[in-house]
C-alpha cells in the first residue's frame, strides 16, 4: 500500500500500526538479503508502532500519517539507531540528538523502520561507494539503484518501506528515483532543515522525500518542511500544503496552459535513446493535455558538472575535516605516534577512495594560488546558471528534462571511471547550484531494456507546491503508458530472483 492508503486504513481502524510495521519488517526479512537497501533495521519499530496504536485507541489527536512506517537515509543522525553516512569512519558512532527531519517525523507518529544504505558521505551515483557494500536495483539485481540514496530508493521500490527520507546535493534523490521507478523531490534550498544531515556540501545539500507516488512524497514533505532555528540557511516561509497541491494536480487540469521550458542546449546525444524517447513521449502527452512547449536557452548548464566538482569537493574537504579520530567514530591507534599520526592513519583507514579523491580535489582547489582559478571561477559559473534559471522562469512555469541520461547501469560498469559516474547528474546538478526545487516522476519503461525512466520537472525557488501539482498530473497521465499501474510492477523482478 502507498503511505496515503496506509494512513487511511489506520485512521479507519482497518489495520493497526503494528500490522503495517510487521508487514514491512517481514518484507525486509524476505528480500533485503538480496537488495541490501538497509544498513540497520530498527529493533524497536514494533514498540513504537504499538505505542501509536495505544494512543489512537485512547483517542489522542494523532497526525494524518501516524502509524505509517518510514525508512531513513543513513546520512541523517538518529539517537536510537547507528548513523554511518555509509562510511567506516563513523562505525560505532551514536548521535546524541535526532536530525530535525527525524524529530519531526517521530512527532508526526511515523514509525522509523531503519537506516538505508548510501554512497559513502553521499558521494556517487550508484551506491557502490558505500563502505558496507552496494545496494541492488529491485528491477534487476545486477543493476545499480542510483546514488547516493540508492538504499532509500530501492527500499521504496521493493516495498520494504512505503516512503523514505533522502538527501540531494547533486541529484541523490532524483537520479535514484529515475532508475528505480520511484518519485523523489529535492526541495527549494532552505525549505527543509539540514540540521542533523551529515554535511556533504552545505551550500548544495537538501533533505527530501522518496516514495512510490507523488502524493506520498507531498505528505512526507508536509511533515519535514518549515523553519528550523538550528539551520542558519533555513527559510522562514510558511509553506502551503504539498499534499493538497498533489491532490489538486491529480484531479484538475493543471497542464492546460502550463508553459514547459525545454532546454535547447541539452541535446539528445549522450542520452540513451530509450530515455530520450520516453522524455519526448511524456512531453507530447502533456501537450495533448493543453501544455505549451517553449524552447529555452540555458547556455551555462553545460558547465554545471564542472563547477559542481570544484564547489562540492571544496566544501566537502572542509566538512570532512571534523572526522579527526578524536571527536567521532573510528580511531586507529599508532603506538608511540603523534596525534597527527593517529589522525592520518585513522583517516586513511576510515575513508574510501572516492572520499579521498574529493578531499584531495577540494583542498587543491582551495589552496592559495589556485583559489581564484578554480573555486572562484566555479562560483562565477554558479551565478551564471542562476541567471539562466531566472531568464527561463521569466518565460515558463516549469522546466522539464530527462532525470538522468541512462537507465540503471550494471554494477561495476562505472566504478573505475569517476568522470563517467559524475556525468550521471548532468541534468540534476543545475538545480542544486541554483537552489531551485526539482522532482523526478516515473515516465515509463525504456524501450531497450524495459527499465524505469523518470522525467524531471524544475520550478522557481519556493514553488515546490507547483512541482507536486504538475507531478501528480504527470503521474495520472503516464501511469497508463506503463501498461499497468506503477504500484503493481516494481517488486516483480526482485521477487522472481
Ligand atoms: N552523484 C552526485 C555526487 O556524487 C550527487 C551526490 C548527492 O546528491 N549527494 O556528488
Amino acid at each position: 500500500m502507498s503511505a496515503a492508503d496506509l494512513a487511511g486504513a489506520l485512521a479507519d481502524g482497518r489495520i493497526s500500526s503494528v500490522e503495517a510495521t510487521q508487514a514491512h519488517l517481514e518484507r525486509i526479512a524476505a528480500v533485503d538479503g538480496e537488495v541490501h537497501a538497509y544498513l540497520h533495521v530498527s529493533d524497536h519499530a514494533l514498540d513504537v508502532a504499538a505505542d501509536i496504536d495505544r494512543r489512537r485507541a485512547a483517542g489522542d489527536d494523532l497526525g494524518p500519517l501516524a502509524g505509517v512506517p518510514l525508512a531513513i537515509k543513513d546520512v541523517l543522525v538518529t539517537t536510537d539507531m547507528p548513523t554511518t553516512s555509509g562510511s567506516k569512519i563513523l562505525e560505532g558512532f551514536r548521535s546524541p540528538y535526532d536530525a530535525t527531519v527525524v524529530a519531526r517525523s517521530r512527532a508526526a507518529g511515523l514509525v522509523p523502520l531503519g537506516k538505508t544504505n548510501m554512497a559513502e558521505f553521499a558521494m556517487g551515483s550508484s551506491t557502490e561507494h558505500s563502505a558496507y557494500g552496494p545496494t541492488r536495483n529491485p528491477w534487476d539485481l545486477d543493476r545499480v539503484p542510483g546514488g547516493s540514496g540508492g538504499g532509500s530508493a530501492a527500499a521504496v521500490a521493493a516495498f520494504e518501506a512505503p516512503f523514505a527520507l533522502g538527501s540531494d546535493t547533486g541529484g541523490s534523490i532524483r537520479q535514484p528515483a529515475h532508475v528505480t521507478g520511484t518519485v523523489g523531490l529535492k526541495p527549494t534550498y532552505g525549505g527543509v532543515s539540514r540540521h542533523g544531515a551529515i554535511a556533504l556540501a552545505s551550500s548544495l545539500d537538501q533533505v527530501g522525500p522518496v516514495s512510490r507516488t507523488v502524493l506520498d512524497s507531498a505528505l512526507l514533505h508536509d511533515v519535514i518542511a518549515g523553519h528550523d532555528p538550528h539551520d542558519a540557511t533555513s527559510l522562514a516561509d510558511a509553506w502551503p500544503s504539498f499534499a493538497d497541491a498533489a491532490r489538486d494536480g491529480a484531479r484538475g487540469d493543471v497542464l492546460r496552459g502550463l508553459r514547459i521550458g525545454v532546454v535547447s542546449e541539452l541535446p539528445d546525444s549522450g542520452v540513451q535513446p530509450g530515455v530520450a524517447s520516453s522524455f519526448h513521449a511524456a512531453l507530447s502527452a502533456m501537450v495533448a493535455q493543453g501544455a505549451e512547449l517553449v524552447d529555452i536557452s540555458a547556455p551555462h548548464f553545460e558547465y554545471g558538472v564542472a563547477a559542481y566538482y570544484l564547489i562540492l569537493p571544496a566544501e566537502a574537504s572542509s566538512n570532512l575535516a571534523k572526522f579527526d579520530s578524536v571527536r567521532f567514530g573510528l580511531r586507529v591507534d599508532v603506538p608511540g605516534g603523534t596525534v597527527e599520526d593517529v589522525m592520518a592513519t585513522t583517516r586513511d583507514a576510515g575513508f574510501g577512495d572516492e572520499v579521498k579523491r574529493r578531499i584531495i580535489l577540494g583542498t587543491y582547489a582551495l589552496s592559495a594560488g589556485y583559489y581564484d582559478a578554480y573555486y572562484g571561477s566555479a562560483q562565477k559559473v554558479r551565478t551564471l546558471i542562476q541567471q539562466d534559471f531566472a531568464a527561463a522562469f521569466a518565460r515558463v512555469d516549469v522546466i522539464a528534462t530527462p532525470s538522468a541520461p541512462t537507465t540503471a547501469f550494471r554494477l561495476g560498469e562505472q566504478l573505475e571511471d569517476p568522470l563517467q559516474m559524475y556525468l550521471n547528474d548532468v541534468t540534476t546538478i543545475p538545480a542544486n547550484l541554483a537552489g531551485v526545487p526539482g522532482i523526478s516522476v516515473p515516465s515509463g519503461l525504456a524501450g531497450e531494456d524495459g527499465l524505469p525512466v523518470g522525467i524531471q520537472v524544475l520550478a522557481p525557488a519556493r514553488e515546490d507546491a507547483r512541482l507536486y501539482r504538475v507531478g501528480a498530473a504527470l503521474e495520472a497521465l503516464l501511469v497508463d503508458d506503463w501498461g499497468g499501474p506503477l504500484l503493481d510492477r516494481a517488486p516483480r523482478r526482485g521477487e522472481d530472483r
